[in-house]
């Protein structure tokens, strides 16, 4: 009987294993692909290492949320770079996102308009993000449930935060339209990008205070691992291992049963019984896996959300050195028509290993990701021979489109693949192969969130369907909340004599601990 068994070993499962493991709870994760990472996960091809979704780790410096987990489970800082920024690409002007706030505040307004709405527009956003952003370290909790929720929100926002809260109910757009701004193409496109990639959401329906974290994303520090995730996911798992904790791949999980007291996990390779269970897949997945009352909490909130999902096209190549030379930056991201819908190449971002990065391409050579959003209907029901054609005429539209910022690009490519909705369907079993979360509004975040917890004792929901929602770093701080719901479930279980073991005592002094 393990203390814990968790569902699914991307980053937010694999983030609440390894901290509950370094408290001293015996956990095991059950991994359903041949290795761990999920959407934030990597491919070998040739001597690359290509990321397949997330290409850059958020906030893991000292301090943030993702520099929090590696602190809480005795990890070193991740090796790799900080990103100094990227140049956002926009159809008629570059803008150099800076991750320095001087230098980003200089550069907004010289590339996007320095009058008194534009700078109160900015001074809003950065207001936001420095009191969330802060919030978000100290483990801010939604949706708020109980006088303990609130008492611990109003501590995260703190005093000078509080006059903020009012704009949870405003989108991005009414921040604009307040200051006359919403007709600002230069300014709305960019910003279009920027909550596409963070809250999967339009100006017109992203929350504000949600679409303030995810523009001032580089602030918080943006790091790329030496060997991109590959890197990573080395590093985590061995210091999982190192704790004692047991991940098992191959291993999908086909339901789980249980009332509170102890759970039963039926894998392909067998029975695994455990005192509580982590579901970190997406909230789709957790409610077909069971155990009934999971299900049926969760069956209003998959309604709602039926068509708040989106998939992702990427293309991975192996290129040459000199195909992608002459950049200082190593990220772009590109607009190419400020009236075409965002999505299927309007707004992609380009990624490229570090020069000299070994481990991520051979001697020579870069490994290069283009990613951009889709819709995942038009990938539904076609023919292999349909699939096909779609997915080389895509790859070579984002290739052409990548153009504008390396000419030569993919020319000499050694190594040229495509995946969408239906690899990540195939390889993450996301359903339909949607990806990150849903498109968030004002009617399905924060506080109309997807909780952890659902009300069966013993057993947790963690990553990008539950609130804050998509990206590396909400999943980090869903996996220290998930984490400290599942210590706190622990003590209040722990009877004198009921673990007799040396492993059981350190978990039981970890949960005191923890308090
Ligand atoms: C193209 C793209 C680019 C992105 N770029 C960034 C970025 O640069 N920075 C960033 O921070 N975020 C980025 N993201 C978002 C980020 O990758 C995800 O939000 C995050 O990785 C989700 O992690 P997760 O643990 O919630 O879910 P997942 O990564 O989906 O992990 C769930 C795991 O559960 C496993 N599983 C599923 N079903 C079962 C089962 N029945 N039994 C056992 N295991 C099962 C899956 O195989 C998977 O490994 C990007 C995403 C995409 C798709």
């Amino acid at each position: 009987m393990y203390d814990v068994a968790i569902i699914g070993g991307g980053i937010a499962g694999m983030g609440t294993a390894a901290r509950l493991q370094a408290r001293g709870l015996s956990t095991i994760v059950l991994e359903a692909h041949g290795q761990p990472g999920g959407c934030a996960g990597y491919f070998r091809r040739n001597g690359f290492s290509f990321d397949v979704g997330a290409t850059t780790l958020v906030d893991f410096g000292p301090g943030g949320v993702g520099g929090e987990l590696l602190e809480s489970i005795g990890m070193l800082p991740i090796e790799g770079d900080a990103l100094p920024g990227y140049v956002a690409w926009l159809p008629d002007r570059t803008v150099t996102l800076h991750r320095d706030p001087a230098l980003w505040s200089r550069e907004r307004l010289k590339a996007l308009g320095d009058t008194q709405a534009h700078r109160s527009l900015w001074l809003l956003l950065d207001r936001l993000a420095g009191v969330f952003w802060r919030a978000s370290r100290v483990g801010v909790r939604l949706p708020i449930r109980g006088l303990d929720d609130a008492l611990r929100a109003a501590r995260a926002v703190g005093l000078d935060g509080l006059p903020l809260v009012r704009y949870l109910s405003w989108t991005l757009a009414d921040a604009l339209r307040a200051r006359g701004l919403g007709d600002d193409r230069a300014l709305v496109g960019l910003l279009s990008m920027l909550v596409e990639d963070t809250v999967h959401s339009s100006v017109a329906e992203a929350p504000l205070i949600n679409a303030a974290l995810g523009i001032t994303i580089r602030g918080a520090g943006l790091t790329r691992a030496r060997g991109g995730m590959r890197g990573f996911w080395h590093s985590l798992i061995a210091r999982y291992r190192e704790l004692g904790g047991e991940l098992r791949v191959g291993c999908s999980v086909e339901r789980v049963e249980g009332q509170g007291r102890s759970y039963h996990v039926t894998t392909r390779r067998g029975v695994i019984s455990a005192i509580q269970v982590v579901a970190a897949v997406p909230a789709r997945l957790a409610a077909r896996l069971g155990p009934e009352p999971i299900a049926e909490a969760l069956a209003p909130f998959l309604r709602r959300d039926a068509n708040a999902v989106g998939g992702a096209v990427v293309v991975f190549l192996g290129v040459p050195d000199d195909e992608v030379a002459g950049q200082a930056f190593t990220h772009h991201q590109l607009l190419h028509d400020y009236d075409q819908p965002l999505g299927n190449g309007n707004n992609m971002f380009v990624s490229v290993s570090t020069p000299g990065d070994t481990a991520s391409a051979p001697a020579g050579f870069r490994a290069l990701m283009i990613s951009t959003h889709c819709k995942l209907d038009p990938w539904e029901g076609l023919t292999p021979e349909a699939y096909r054609a779609r997915k080389h005429e895509v790859g070579e539209r984002l290739i052409t489109m990548a153009r504008r910022v390396y000419p030569e690009l993919g020319r000499g490519a050694v190594v040229r693949e495509v995946a969408t909705p239906a690899t990540y369907e195939r390889f993450t079993r996301r359903p339909r192969g949607a990806v990150g979360g849903v498109r968030q509004t004002l009617a399905n975040t924060n506080q109309h969130a997807i909780p952890h917890d659902l009300g069966l004792p013993g057993y947790w929901l963690v990553g990008d369907s539950t609130w804050p929602g998509l990206g590396t770093v909400a999943c980090c701080l869903g996996s220290r909340l998930v984490a400290a719901g599942v210590l706190a479930e622990g003590s209040r279980r722990v009877r004198p004599n009921r673990f007799p073991t040396a492993r059981a005592r350190g978990a039981a002094h970890a949960i005191r601990n923890a308090h």
